[in-house]
């Protein structure tokens, strides 16, 4: 790695942890030649995921977009490091498909499976939004699902 300081290309390591997302290792380094001292990130490369939108436009699946739509669904409701979770595990569930590209729907729906499990008003605010609700009884619709999938736990 080259040094940011003095550009010499000798480093030593000097520290070696996890990245705080856990998707990355995170290295101390120490420049051989001058003694500066630069930290690195180690990633894996996963191949490019894309997501074809309704209207056809296709565009790289993004986690950051995904978790915002969560968490404006979740707003107040769930903690934050229980929807960066959630939305690893949305990526993660796209990923396992083994396909190169998803349709949005896809994306919504693993969102919804997910919120499902955590929250179950913010799942009926992302669904209201998702399947275009278009009045009351979509939601009485969607809310009866619901109890009948998902008893509420220790029921
Ligand atoms: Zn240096």
């Amino acid at each position: 790695m080259r040094c940011p300081t003095c550009g010499a290309s000798e480093d030593r390591v000097v520290d070696s942890r996890p990245a705080p997302d856990g998707d990355a290792i995170r290295r101390r380094r120490e420049c051989r030649a001058c003694g500066a001292r630069f930290t690195t990130f180690e990633r894996v490369e996963l191949p490019e995921l894309l997501v074809r939108k309704r209207s056809g436009t296709v565009s790289a699946f993004s986690r950051p977009k995904v978790l915002e739509g969560m968490q404006r669904a979740a707003k107040g409701r769930v903690a934050g490091s229980e929807l960066d979770r959630a939305a690893a595990a949305v990526e993660q569930a796209l990923r396992t498909l083994g396909v190169r590209e998803v349709d949005s729907e896809q994306v919504g729906l693993q969102v919804l499976a997910q919120l499902r499990d955590l929250d179950p008003v913010a799942y009926v605010r992302f669904a209201s939004v998702y399947k275009d609700f278009q009045g009351p009884e979509d939601f009485e619709k969607e809310l009866h699902s619901l109890r009948k999938e998902a008893p509420p736990k220790g029921a």
